[in-house]
């Protein structure tokens, strides 16, 4: 496994094996790698010849109030982790090499997609996502791209994007991996305390529990909405950010629940915002 910081290298490298006739598979990363990054990897192997992992907390799709500082970093724990699982290359470049002094030019999604969900509340946010990953697409040359649903929003947009600016490329999106007790794995994890971590557990029930309502026959948005903040507000420790049920296809707006929708959670413990959601088809 070779470990690459300069992004002209990786790009020479992808070039190569891209001309050798190998298919390469880009799972795009922030590091802090757990079970459920390693499933998106392990996903990679079985699409392609070539598995390359980037690692870069990307300065750009946080807001000058995130956690870009604080989030939590480990190059050497993700390296091991990935030296045991079929990782051709890692690729780790610095915010300096990726945004070069004067750096300006951005990949900007407009509409409901971008401005619903983690949008509303994360300005600028999917700007800087489809910002790197155009760069990531760029420079790694994948046949194949990785992404999880637990940011089910961010694999829609990498989605449209692919299709509206002709990247040949496929996105593979992969199960959400969850804790035995339903808590969606994340990075942000460690940031949660006893107490919230315990606390924490009702995004995943309160989507549980929506699921079984809509599969007992209720169709009402508005009270499938009221019954999951019901159950969150009950966490003391939880400020709900948002709780949204939307078209799974495009974020489109619903009253009733049909055909296939997305409920989805943002909600914050102390100063740490967790995410989650579910598609449900009726
Ligand atoms: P991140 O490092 O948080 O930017 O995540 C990198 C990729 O891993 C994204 O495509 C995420 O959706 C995916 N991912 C993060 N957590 C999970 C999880 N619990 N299950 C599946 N995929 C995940």
């Amino acid at each position: 496994m070779q470990v690459f910081n300069d992004v002209k290298e990786m790009q020479n490298w992808c070039l190569n094996k891209k001309r050798q006739g190998q298919k390469i598979g880009l799972v795009p990363t922030m590091g802090y790698l757990h079970a459920g990054h390693l499933s998106l990897v392990k996903e990679a192997g079985r699409h392609c010849d070539i598995v390359v992992v980037s690692i870069f907390v990307n300065p750009t799709q946080f807001g000058p109030n995130e956690d870009f500082d604080s989030y939590p970093r480990d190059v050497e724990s993700d390296r091991k982790k990935l030296a045991e699982e079929k990782v051709d290359a890692i690729f780790a470049p610095s915010a300096r090499d990726m945004y070069r002094e004067g750096y300006n030019s951005w990949v900007e999604l407009k509409g409901e997609i971008t401005s619903k969900l983690c949008g509303g509340s994360r300005e600028g946010h999917f700007r800087g996502v489809t910002t790197v990953v155009s760069k990531l697409f760029n420079i790694c040359q994948p046949d194949k791209a990785f992404f999880g649903q637990k940011d089910a929003q961010q694999a829609m947009i990498i989605e449209k994007m692919v299709q509206e600016l002709n990247f040949p490329i496929t996105i593979v999106r992969v199960p959400i991996v969850r804790e035995a007790d339903g808590l969606a794995l994340s990075s942000r994890n460690v940031y949660l305390d006893e107490e919230q971590r315990r606390q924490a557990l009702v995004l995943s029930r309160s989507l549980q529990k929506a699921r079984q309502l809509a599969e007992d026959g209720e169709r009402n948005v508005s009270r499938l909405k009221q019954e999951i903040r019901k159950m969150i507000e009950a966490a003391t420790q939880a400020n709900i950010d948002y709780v949204e049920i939307y078209d799974a296809e495009d974020l489109g707006d619903v009253e009733e629940i049909r055909g296939s929708v997305l409920i989805a959670l943002a909600v914050k413990f102390g100063n740490t915002r967790l995410i989650d959601n579910l598609i449900v088809e009726v």
